[in-house]
């Protein structure tokens, strides 16, 4: 009966390759996993202790659409900060999976195309599918760089926006600054949408972060607290560009979302003026023992940022040697189909303990001998 209820775009997409890597996994008894998308760090005391405050004194409403005016202000003032005089406008959303959500609802019609680079996050393929809109791919594989050339190529009459990650998941590639400005150049000539997803900026291990936003005025940035901050469940994150744009987002988020959650908008203020940089260095480690560990034995492009890595599977299909892996193993890692129009990578996330990550390379390592 049920059948006849479903909206068509229930049928757009479905979520059955990690779902069929998370039943593998419940049978487990003592998984390693490197499978996780959030930090293993928590959020800091300071954040904790200011939500835990807001609650007890009576800041349980509402908060304006656009954010609790103390996040909001020091958000708009870090934007200024970074981008003086280019009128940038800041709302804060819940995560940057809402923030992504009313970006698309806000500039996609069903029919327009989205460029998408492949390897992707799951989320841009499924949001953009579930709007109407057709994905266009275009492929970065081997070493996960953006060729702007191609991306002019992809460009049609129906191209509406481009979703552009970086550092990326699930490949750990950072765009250099000169792809960056490229591409914001690019689609300011074309009049399509730039839409950039920072939530990984601040993992940077090699170089300096450059966003589109540095170019172009007209790039929409995406940003959030889950990575940074340790607080994923939280939902928090922040959307910013051009005026217009913002005000178009937030009457969406006032009829869906109505605003992110109040107290702990409230524990983020005082987040903000937490140092993570210690974080910083030992993801940086732990992004060096996977790829130490793994780059003798795996075709391997080192990971730049964010806290995942790409090898290539051995054998033919990357969800054949996933299965492997968890089932004699007990190794948790995702196959490359789930992100990608190919079966032949796989997804590790080194957001993990260093005992934990030392016992998957030396499984990985296992795996490539025998
Ligand atoms: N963008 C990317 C690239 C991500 O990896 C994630 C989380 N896995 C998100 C957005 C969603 O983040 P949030 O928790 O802020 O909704």
């Amino acid at each position: 009966m049920f059948d006849k209820w479903l909206a068509d775009r229930t049928r757009l997409f479905d979520a059955s390759g990690i779902r069929k890597v998370f039943d593998l996994a419940a049978k487990l008894d003592r998984p390693v996993n490197l499978s996780i998308g959030q930090p293993d760090f928590d959020a800091p005391e300071s954040a904790k202790n200011a939500a835990i405050e807001a609650i007890s004194s009576f800041k349980n409403g509402y908060t304006p659409t656009q954010g609790a005016a103390t996040l909001r202000s020091k958000i708009q003032a870090q934007v200024d900060a970074l981008y003086p005089g280019s009128g940038r406008e800041v709302f804060v959303s819940s995560g940057v999976s809402g923030g992504l959500l009313l970006t698309l609802m806000a500039l996609v019609n069903p029919g327009d195309e989205v460029i998408i680079f492949d390897p992707y996050f799951v989320m841009y393929d499924a949001l953009v599918r579930m709007l109407g809109a057709t994905p266009v791919y275009i492929s970065t594989y081997p070493d996960f760089q953006i060729d702007v050339n191609k991306v002019a190529e992809a460009i049609s009459p129906k191209t509406k926006l481009i979703l552009f990650n970086s550092p990326a998941n699930p490949t750990g590639a950072v765009a250099p600054r000169e792809t960056v400005r490229e591409l914001a150049a690019l689609a300011d000539e074309k009049g399509v949408a730039l839409v950039s997803d920072e939530i990984y900026k601040f993992f940077c291990y090699d170089g300096e972060f450059h966003s589109p936003a540095e170019f172009s005025p007209n790039v929409i940035v995406l940003d959030g607290y889950s990575k940074c901050y340790g607080m994923p469940g939280w939902r928090l994150g922040f959307v910013h560009g051009p005026a217009q744009l913002m005000q178009e987002m937030l009457k969406f988020q006032q009829y869906t979302f109505v605003c992110a959650p109040s107290v702990l908008q409230l524990g983020a203020v005082a987040a903000l003026d937490t140092d993570m940089t210690p974080y910083l260095d030992a993801y940086r480690r732990k992004r060096d023992l996977v790829y130490n560990g793994l780059k003798d034995y795996y075709e391997i492009p080192k990971s730049c940022g964010a806290f995942y890595t790409f090898p290539k599977a051995i054998g033919a299909s990357a969800t054949d040697f996933v299965t492997k892996a968890i089932q004699e193993h007990q190794l948790l890692i995702i196959p490359g189909n789930v992100f990608s129009s190919r079966d032949t990578n796989f997804r590790i996330s080194f957001a993990a303990a260093d005992s934990v990550i030392e016992e998957g390379v030396e499984i990985l390592q296992k795996m490539a001998r025998e």
